[in-house]
């Protein structure tokens, strides 16, 4: 019987699905898949993007580690693709490849002053209080303003983590050092920025009623953003979540306010002209925007001005280029059809798919990459005329091929070492774990070195 023998890169929930469906598929083939992954850790931003104090969310995790489980997906961890492993190689070794690596850094805003210190992208500080190996350990949080540009749900993330007491997070399983630099915050403000109105966000209702729930935070809506025109309020009385969303704002304005020591303010209809400092961020200067009457806004004239010490951009991700991966550099995707990847003349590139955010751009939830994974994959199989032929296509070569480039690589039992590792640390606190950032500690716990 003929054998697929398939390599995926990038551990994410994408890579994750789509050995999973293709393993699970109706198929005239067997196949055998190699997963490779740049960190010691699989589970990609379900690890390192979703908030710690998101537990819920965090355990996806049980159910891909049980697909990693079954036994029949080789994980080769602490492995960069285009450094540890190329193109040729694979090419040497597999039928065929699977991108799935994901977005892990900050689209652009085009702001004045955004390059000021004390300006920070949103997807850094995530990296930074999810424990990222590849990031600073230490974070400057030293201003009592912040602002934060976005209105999605990972801006809710960043204010929430910044007006969050630290000590609330201790039962998560943040780092040390996250816990320790939250702790020392002088944060009293967090002022979040979105162009448009109530009825037009892109938060999800559970996560925006979640920041109601802060110990210690007000909520602080203003009643101007609140007088509706005719499409928000069609908007609300035909969608469920903007009837949430708008019911969830309107009871925080009906709440007292005062007594807390830090406040969470939602400014509406604020469009960012200029962040203003001499050495670092000072103030954010904003237009007031009113609805334009064809589903977007425009600029008032009014002009408004915050200080603040501290800006975070929370306006989207973006993918990064593969080493002779083509590269759509305005979206910052591999450009495809239906995961099939194309050259600039949108040929087929055979033997090459992708997948997940690097496929579709980063937007949606984690089971999205569900769905995503079955279109890539349905390509795999039925493009079985036009894999490539290996040279060396036994599983072997490939675990000598990294060796003898030196590459200390983590595989699944490496995982489990680390897991339990981090569950020990966390237990004389009584925590489910405390993540460890260092990579070299992380592969050293793997391989039980
Ligand atoms: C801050 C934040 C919070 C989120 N919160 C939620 C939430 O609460 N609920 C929800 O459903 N969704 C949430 N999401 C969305 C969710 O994380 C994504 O939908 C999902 O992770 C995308 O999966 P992916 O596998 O495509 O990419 P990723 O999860 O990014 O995985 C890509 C993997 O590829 C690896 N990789 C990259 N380059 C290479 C290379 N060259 N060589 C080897 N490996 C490589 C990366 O290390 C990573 O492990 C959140 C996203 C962010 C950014």
């Amino acid at each position: 019987m003929t054998k697929l023998r398939l390599a995926i890169v990038g551990a994410g929930p994408a890579g994750i699905y789509a050995a999973d469906i293709l393993l699970k598929a109706e198929k005239k083939f067997d196949v055998s898949i190699d997963l490779f992954e740049q960190l010691p850790a699989p589970y990609g931003l379900v690890r390192y993007g979703v908030a710690p104090d998101h537990p819920r969310i965090k355990g996806i995790i049980n159910a891909l580690r049980e697909v990693l489980d079954s036994g029949q997906i080789r994980l080769f961890g602490n492995v960069l693709f285009g450094r540890d492993i190329t193109l040729d190689d694979l090419k040497k070794h597999y039928n065929a490849v699977i991108f799935s690596t994901g977005s892990i850094r900050d689209a652009e805003l085009k702001v004045p002053g955004i390059e000021l210190a004390g300006s920070y992208g949103a997807a850094d500080f995530v990296s930074w209080y999810d424990g990222h190996p590849d990031f600073p350990r230490e974070w400057p949080l030293d201003a009592s303003s912040v602002a934060v540009i976005g209105n999605g749900n990972v801006a809710l993330d960043v204010a929430r983590m910044l007006a969050k007491h630290a000590d609330d997070l201790l039962p998560t399983e943040i780092p040390a050092n996250v816990y320790e630099g939250l702790k020392n915050s002088p944060v009293t403000d967090v002022h979040v920025f979105g162009r448009r109105g109530p009825a037009q966000v892109k938060f999800s209702p559970l996560e925006l009623r979640e920041l109601g729930e802060l110990r210690d935070v007000d909520m602080i809506v203003y009643d101007e953003d609140f007088d509706y025109d005719e499409a928000s309020k069609a908007a609300i009385a035909s969608n469920k979540q903007v009837f949430v969303i708008d019911k969830v704002l309107n009871q925080w304005r009906a709440r007292e306010t005062g007594s807390a020591s830090r406040r969470l303010h939602l400014h509406f209809y604020a469009n960012p002209l200029e962040i203003t400092g001499t050495d670092s961020v000072e103030s954010i200067r904003y237009e007031r925007t009113r609805p334009d009457g064809a589903g977007g806004v425009e600029g008032t004239g009014e002009i408004r001005e915050i200080p603040i010490q501290a800006l975070y951009r929370a306006v989207g991700y973006f993918g990064s280029p593969l080493d002779g991966i083509p590269f759509d550099e305005k979206r910052g995707v591999i450009p495809n059809r239906e995961g099939q990847v194309l050259d600039d003349d949108d040929q087929q590139v055979h033997g090459v798919y992708a997948t997940g955010w690097i496929k579709r751009g980063p937007v949606g939830l984690i089971g999205h990459t569900k769905s995503d994974a079955m279109e890539t994959v349905k390509h795999v199989i039925n493009d079985q005329a036009n894999w490539w032929a290996p040279a060396e296509p036994s599983e072997e070569a490939v675990t000598e091929l990294l060796a003898s480039r030196g590459v200390e690589f983590t595989n699944l039992d490496g995982w489990h070492n680390l897991d339990a590792y981090e569950q020990a640390l966390g237990a004389p606190t009584g925590r489910v774990r405390i993540k460890v950032v260092e990579r070299d500690e992380m592969v050293r716990a793997s391989n039980n070195s």
